[in-house]
């Protein structure tokens, strides 16, 4: 069994930021990075909006690149998902398949998961004209000038098309339901775009294109279908934290995200921080994620120091 300062759960950019930054401070971070590491940053494809990068950089490229970075500085990396943890103050046991460790703090840093619905030909056009973030591909040249379709009608679908109608030419919204689950505000910004329909009491069945996609199938919940020309769809119909296994030892929200000090990474547990998504239901951007992560590091130094 394996005793450190510093264990780290999660691979994303706050996960790696937490990394570097602990790394930097000398405290030898110990990570689970997990088996398929980098989080949701490499199921997109081109980022244009993290700074330092003028001609964009490709999604997976970028949280590599964050890898190699905590690396050079001294992270131990373990390619394995966290099975179980059991969270006593300086004394945290986090077990993954093969491994079993002994942290005096550590960082959750394990994300979300945007949900996705499956229809006939979602998968085949997953990542081709299908995306779960407006805000990560909404700009792509693909979807630029032409008709989109966003599904959901929480407060990221309002966001989202009202993103997408900077780009595309037509935003068409689909809901399950006659009304919107969007707070007022939100809404009142699409009613009052021009560029964007709200078709209501509908369900997305099917999606179809040669190479591109180009038509979506609608059905109404009273049986009409209705082919919609359009050449992108987004998914906006919510996230899941990734927060089963702590679940019963951390404070969370009514959505199962970790809650945190308003300001900082605090749980409600001394000496255990949150970052990135997992604590992030509003902003979840690849530099909000980062940000929150140089924080946790920085409280766990903190921490650390005063023990
Ligand atoms: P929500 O859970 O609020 O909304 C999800 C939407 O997707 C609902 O309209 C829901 O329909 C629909 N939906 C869910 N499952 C399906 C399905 N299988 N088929 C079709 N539609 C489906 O998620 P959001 O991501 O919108 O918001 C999450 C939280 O984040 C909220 O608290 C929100 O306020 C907050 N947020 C705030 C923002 C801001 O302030 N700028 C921006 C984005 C999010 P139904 O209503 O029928 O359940």
């Amino acid at each position: 069994m394996e005793k450190v300062d510093v264990c780290i759960i999660g691979s994303g950019p706050a996960g790696y930021t937490a990394a570097i930054y602990t790394g930097r401070a000398n405290l030898k971070p110990l990570q689970f990075i997990g088996e398929n590491f980098g989080g949701q940053l490499t199921t997109t494809t081109e980022v244009e909006n993290f700074p330092g990068f003028p001609d964009g950089i490709d999604g997976y490229e970028l949280v590599d690149r964050m890898k190699n970075q905590a690396e050079k500085w001294g992270t131990k990396m373990i390619e394995e998902d966290v099975i179980y943890v059991k969270f006593e103050k300086n004394n945290n046991l986090i077990k993954s398949k093969n491994k079993t460790v002994i942290a005096k703090t550590v960082i959750i840093a394990t994300g979300a998961q945007a949900k996705k619905l499956e229809f006939e030909n979602s998968n085949k056009f997953w990542m081709k004209g299908i995306s779960a973030c407006a805000v990560c591909d909404g700009a792509l040249p693909m979807f630029r000038n032409n008709p989109l379709i966003v599904i959901g009608g929480g407060d990221s679908a309002m966001e989202e098309a009202t993103f997408l109608s900077k780009f595309g030419s037509k935003i068409y919204v689909i809901v399950r339901k006659n009304y919107l689950r969007a707070s007022k505000i939100m809404q009142d910004r699409v009613l009052k775009n021009d560029k964007i329909e709200i078709i209501f009491n509908s369900n997305v069945i099917g999606c179809y294109g040669e190479e591109k996609l180009n038509k979506v199938k609608i059905k109404s919940n009273d049986g009409e279908i209705k082919n919609i020309l359009c050449n992108g769809l987004f998914f906006a119909i919510g996230h899941k934290p990734m927060t089963d296994i702590f679940k019963d030892q951390i404070i969370l929200d009514d959505n199962g995200y970790i809650i945190v000090e308003k300001g900082n990474t605090k749980t409600n547990l001394d000496g255990v921080f949150a970052c990135g998504d997992v604590q992030d239901k509003k902003w979840r951007q690849a530099i909000t994620a980062a940000g929150s992560g140089c924080m946790a590091a920085l409280q766990t130094e903190n921490y650390l120091d005063n023990l």
